[in-house]
């Protein structure tokens, strides 16, 4: 898992930058299975998708790692200097020697019905009393 990494980084004394399309840390565990079982992590006998992203966030805190959040890696390119030039959707840039990618199965993104005139309703969100109608 890609929070991990932030530890591995941590012991050498790397601070990282995380950017996740997610609005929020945790990858596949936080977003597709919260509440089931985990029973291959070592030492741990059982645990949550939710419960191992929260250790994992817990055992990386004191690494003091930078979270970019909401925004998708939109651009990487190697430069003749060797460093990395990476660009989100959200137009944050970085210029980085080391790259790491965990970007497991891809970037999470909706699938939308395939509607006439649904678009006129994307980025709205119905009132409570709405759905209850
Ligand atoms: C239902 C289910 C149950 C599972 N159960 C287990 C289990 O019990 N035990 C086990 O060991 N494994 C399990 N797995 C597999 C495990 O979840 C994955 O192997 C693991 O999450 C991979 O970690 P990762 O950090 O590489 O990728 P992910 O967890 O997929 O995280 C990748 C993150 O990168 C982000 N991302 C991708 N592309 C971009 C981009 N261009 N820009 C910005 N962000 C991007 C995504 O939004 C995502 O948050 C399960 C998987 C599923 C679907």
């Amino acid at each position: 898992m890609g929070l991990f990494q932030v530890f591995e980084l941590g012991l050498l004394e790397i601070k990282a930058h995380v950017i996740d399309s997610l609005a929020y840390p945790g990858g596949q565990p936080i977003e597709l299975y919260p509440d089931k079982p985990i029973y291959d992590i070592p030492a741990i006998p059982v645990c949550t998708g939710k419960e191992l992203t929260d250790a994992l966030l817990a055992q990386i805190k004191p690494f003091g790692a930078t979270f970019h959040l909401g925004q998708t890696v939109t651009e990487v390119q190697h430069r003749e200097d060797g460093r990395f030039f990476v660009k989100t959707s959200k137009g944050t840039e970085f210029l980085s020697k080391t790259i790491f990618i965990a970007a497991g199965v891809g970037a999470f993104e909706p699938r939308t019905l395939k509607i006439d005139g649904l678009d006129r309703f994307s980025e709205t969100q119905p009132s409570l009393q709405e759905r209850t109608c």
